[in-house]
This record gives C-alpha cells, structure tokens and sequence, in this order.
C-alpha cells in the first residue's frame, strides 16, 4: 500500500505573505521538491503594505520550475505529478484590466491599515452592525472590501475602469489563477469559497455573492467583474497551467492559507482547531457544518469546501496581524538579529522579560480585541533592559494575544480546548511553543514537517483528482515525530503575566496620528 501512494505526487503552490514557495508532495505527504523565493514588501507610508502582483507572478513561475527540474533531476517523471493545488495570502486585493490583463494598482496587502478612516466612517452607516451576520466579518482594516473601497475613492486609473466596467476584483488566488492559465486569452476568473469568506462580499451560508454587502459598499456589479466562487476542491474551474516544466497539469484545489493549514493539519472534526504562527497568527477552530457567528471578537469563516457531495465546513477564527513579522521587525528594523531563527537564542539571553510587555500592534490589533488605532508600544523599560527582553516580550505577544482567542472561543463554542496544533514559520521557536503552552495550560503540538499549508492545497487537489477519496486516508500523513510542549509553570504564574498583558492593550489604545 505504501508504495502504491508513493508513486503519485502533487504539486503545491505555497503564495504567502513574505515569501512562495512551490513543494511537490509523494502520495505519503513528504515533500520530494521544493523551492521558495521571497518577494519585496513595500511600505510606501507609515500604515501601508503594498506587493507588486507581477512579482509576484514571476516568483510563482520561477519556484515552480526550479522545484519541477529538481524533481526531473532526481529521476522522477512530470506524469507522476497528478494535480497542483494553490494556496494564498488572504483578504489582499488586487485590481486589474479586464481587456488589457494589467494591474491598476500595487496590490493592497492585508495588514494594511490606510483605510482606518474610512473604517470609521463605514462603521456609522445604517446597516454597518448587520454585515457580520451574513458575511461572518466585522468591519475593520483587515478584510478585501475596505480596501476596494479606498484604493475606487483614491485611484484615478481604478475608479475610471470601474466606471467603464472594465475593473477586476480579485485575492491572490483569482490573480494567480488568472495568470497562470495565461491571462486575458482563457479569462479564467475564478475564487474559492474560503477566500470568498474574507471579501466581506459573500454571504457564509450561501457561498454565493450577497447584493446585501455590495450595496452596503456601494458597489455596483454591473461595472465590477468579481471572480465566480467554486468549491475548494475542484477538477475542472481552476483551469490549467499554461507554460513551463508543468504546462498542460490541472490546478485541482484552492484555498486560503489559514484553511489550508486547518486541512493540512487534518482537523477535519468539530472541535479540532489548529494556529499557524506566519507572518501574522491565525487559530481556526472547525465547528462543523453550520457557520457560528462570534459574541467575543472573533471571525466567522468558511474551514474548507470539498464540493460534490460534501456541505461547506466553517471555522471559528482568531487573527492575530503581527507573529513573524515581529521578529522581523527586530531583525530588518532594529538590527538585534541577523536572521529570524536566532530570536529563540537572544529571547534566551535573560530568563525571563524582565517586565517588559510588548504589544506589538504594528497593524493595530485584530482579534478578539480589534482596535484600529492601536500602535505598537512597549511597557516597562527600565535601565535593566536588554535586547533579550525585548525579544522574549516580542514572542511573548503572540502568545498571549493566542491565550485572549482561546478564552474567546471558550465562550462561543462552550468548550475547552485540550490541545493546541501548531505550525507556520515562527512555531520552529522551541521557546515560543514552550511559551505558547505555559501561557495558555494545555499542550502545544507540533509537526515534524511544517508545511502544513502547502500540503493543505495538495490535499484539496488529489481529492479532486480522485488520489484519495476519504479523509481517512491521510490519517497517516504527518504525524510521525511530532513534538508536544507541556505546560511547566503554575497557573498562578500565567495568570498573573496575562494580566499585566491586558492592562498593556487597554494602555495602547488612541494613541494619536
Ligand atoms: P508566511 O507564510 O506568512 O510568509 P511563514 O510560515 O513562512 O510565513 O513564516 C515566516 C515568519 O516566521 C517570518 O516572519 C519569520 O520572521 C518567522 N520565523 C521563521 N523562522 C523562525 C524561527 N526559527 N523563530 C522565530 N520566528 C521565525
């Protein structure tokens, strides 16, 4: 039997925020080949975070084929390869000419947070209180539909291609899509319902377009083009590539990265939940086959959509904008250290923050507490400070911002979780997961291969594809050497460092521009 799921492989398109990755995956779930290929981020004001979608394009391109030829290389054939499956930053949006194929606009990354006036606006309209009821979302920065909005009221070129109807809306995924099928010729215009869930267009319990939210954004569809949503797993909608090494294999799944994750790490029952510590910090929680819309802060969403027979699965989601990014930040802006694995070392250097609590609201902050006009600010600097510090109290604010969601989703779902599964860039941090779990008092599990969201994608196209057929099948996959962090304080000690957290968010609000 193994051997048998050996002999397949499938193709994973890994589009995230700081870097694409492409991983070609045997039928056991290791990755054989891969490459990956970080893109500028560019921050042309205080608040703004832009991409440029060709770039982005090429990167996608280029790891694909520098993968595919490590794959030939190792004697494996391009007929093996069975499907490639997508995955994407989310909520970021792209604009582009319907008859030209070119971008308007830089791409409007997720953090970004130049809409917060705007925001404020919106959030007084009639009508502004009723949109998470269908769509699952607050009105906030962080979602696709605000920043359409700003860049229609900001852009010459994007509000004069609307108005001609020539103007296409679409997240990563319906601009890769788009791309790699070969653009304007096959005009494959296409999104998957867990990407959908970010726009703030679809309603969560139809997975189709709601006039209700267009309208609430004035926006008209007759002058828009937005992209059709299509299950997660799909063998005909994606299209297929184009050009290079892979020209002529399908595109068979799609999704979003932090449901990717949630796929990839199998929590495929109610109550299963998992938080990918990237970039940013996502926890999604699977309650099954009816969405649950939050009381306590947090995100309503589509988990994942395997189309045919089986209904749209829903996630109970906790955002968290800055992880990674923070130990980025103290590595490209402060210069504490020369690459990101050496933060676990300098958060080593001391034995503890030292008093120093770091709200690291870049971004401002998003869940459970989704307060726009936050700034990253740091408490309790005395002469005593050092650099290690300062990088613990940076590791410490995803954990706690973790712990505030837990206890969010606590209270919306009625249960407990008893365990947490982990992964994404900044879970290698032995430190931070030893962290993660001494703060939230269960155990923290991590997998030996961290590409979760990748092979997430890859999962979604081999159903499509007919590789496997039921979720029982994968239970195999990837859980060999998996490492579990237990807790090793007292509650006592957690719950006195969490309170000293939640009097540093309440002290980081409005602060002024
Ligand atoms: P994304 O998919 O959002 O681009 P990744 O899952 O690739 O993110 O994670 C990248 C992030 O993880 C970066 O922000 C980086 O600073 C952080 N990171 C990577 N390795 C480590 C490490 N060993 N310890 C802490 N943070 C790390």
């Amino acid at each position: 039997d193994e051997e048998k799921l050996k002999k397949f492989y499938i193709g994973s398109i890994d589009q995230g925020t700081t870097s694409t990755r492409f991983i070609i995956f045997d039928g056991l779930g290791q990755p054989v080949a891969q490459h990956q290929l970080e893109f500028t981020q560019n921050y042309p004001h205080p608040g703004w975070h832009e991409h440029d979608p060709k770039e982005i394009v090429e990167t996608v391109e280029l790891c694909i084929e520098q993968a595919t030829q490590d794959f030939l290389d190792q004697g494996h054939e391009i007929e093996d390869i069975k499907a490639v499956g997508i995955t994407n930053q989310r909520e970021t949006v792209l604009v582009w000419d319907r008859e030209t194929g070119e971008p308007l606009h830089n791409a409007i990354a997720w953090p970004d947070t130049r809409t917060k006036g705007l925001v404020r606006q919106l959030k007084e309209k009639e009508g502004a209180d009723e949109l998470k009821n269908i769509c699952g979302l607050p009105l906030s920065t962080y979602p696709s539909s605000v920043k359409l909005v700003w860049l229609l009221q900001h852009d010459k070129a994007v509000k004069k291609a609307y108005d001609e109807g020539r103007l296409v809306f679409g997240t990563m995924d319906t601009w890769l899509l788009y791309n790699l099928n070969g653009g304007k010729e096959k005009n494959v215009l296409v999104t998957d319902a867990t990407n959908a869930s970010r726009t703030m267009f679809m309603n969560l319990e139809t997975t189709e377009y709601d006039d209700r939210l267009l309208d609430f954004f004035k926006l008209d569809r007759k002058k828009l083009t937005l992209p059709k949503i299509v299950p997660s797993s799909d063998a005909k909608e994606f299209g297929t590539l184009a050009k290079g090494l892979l020209k002529g294999i399908r595109i068979a799944g799609c999704l979003g990265d932090q449901s990717a994750a949630l796929v990839g790490q199998q929590a495929f029952k109610p109550g299963r939940a998992k938080n990918t510590y990237g970039t940013g910090c996502f926890l999604l929680y699977n309650v099954g086959e009816k969405p649950v819309i939050s009381k306590h802060g947090l995100l309503a969403t589509v988990a994942y959509d395997f189309g045919g027979k089986r209904k749209p699965v829903y996630a109970l989601e906790g955002s968290i904008a800055v992880a990674g990014s923070g130990v980025k930040f103290l590595m490209d802006n402060l210069g504490f250290i020369s690459s990101s694995n050496k933060i676990s070392e300098l958060a080593s250097s001391v034995e503890d923050n030292g008093g120093v609590v770091f709200v690291t609201a870049f971004s401002g902050l998003f869940a459970p507490y989704w307060i726009d006009d936050a700034k990253g600010t740091i408490f309790g600097i005395t002469q005593y400070t050092e650099q290690g510090h300062i990088a613990r109290a940076t590791l410490e604010a995803t954990c706690f911002q973790t712990k505030a969601i837990l206890d969010a989703m606590e209270k919306d779902s009625g249960h407990k979780l008893a365990e947490l599964a982990v992964d994404g860039g900044m879970s290698s941090s032995n430190l931070c997961m030893q962290t993660q779990a001494n703060i939230i008092g269960i155990p923290v599990d991590r997998p030996a291969m961290r590409e979760t969201t990748a092979l997430g994608a890859a999962i979604a196209a081999g159903f499509a594809v007919g590789v496997w057929k039921e979720f029982d099948e994968l239970k195999e996959i990837n859980q060999k050497d998996r490492v579990v962090f237990e807790p090793n304080i007292s509650a006592e000690a957690s719950a006195k460092m969490f309170k000293k957290w939640s009097r540093a968010v309440e002290m980081c609000r409005g602060w002024v521009d």
